[in-house]
């Protein structure tokens, strides 16, 4: 199993109301807080965080999960 499919794992043993308030709680350069849509789960030096888009301008936005 590689690194990134164990992080989308350990992101979906997470409850999905905890998600929710993760994936609405995303920091946009433009926006200030805002809700990452359209993401992906990538894990780096063990950490798993949420890539994608911010719900209102489209920018790309990150997620640090744990
Ligand atoms: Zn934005």
């Amino acid at each position: 199993m590689s690194l990134d499919q164990l992080a989308k794992k350990r992101w979906l043993t997470i409850p999905s109301n905890t998600r929710k308030k993760v994936e609405e709680n995303v920091y946009c350069g433009n926006c200030g807080v805002t809700t990452i849509v359209n993401y992906e789960v990538d894990s780096s030096n063990f950490r798993v965080f949420l890539e994608g888009y911010c719900e209102k301008c489209g920018s790309k936005v990150m997620r640090v999960v744990g």
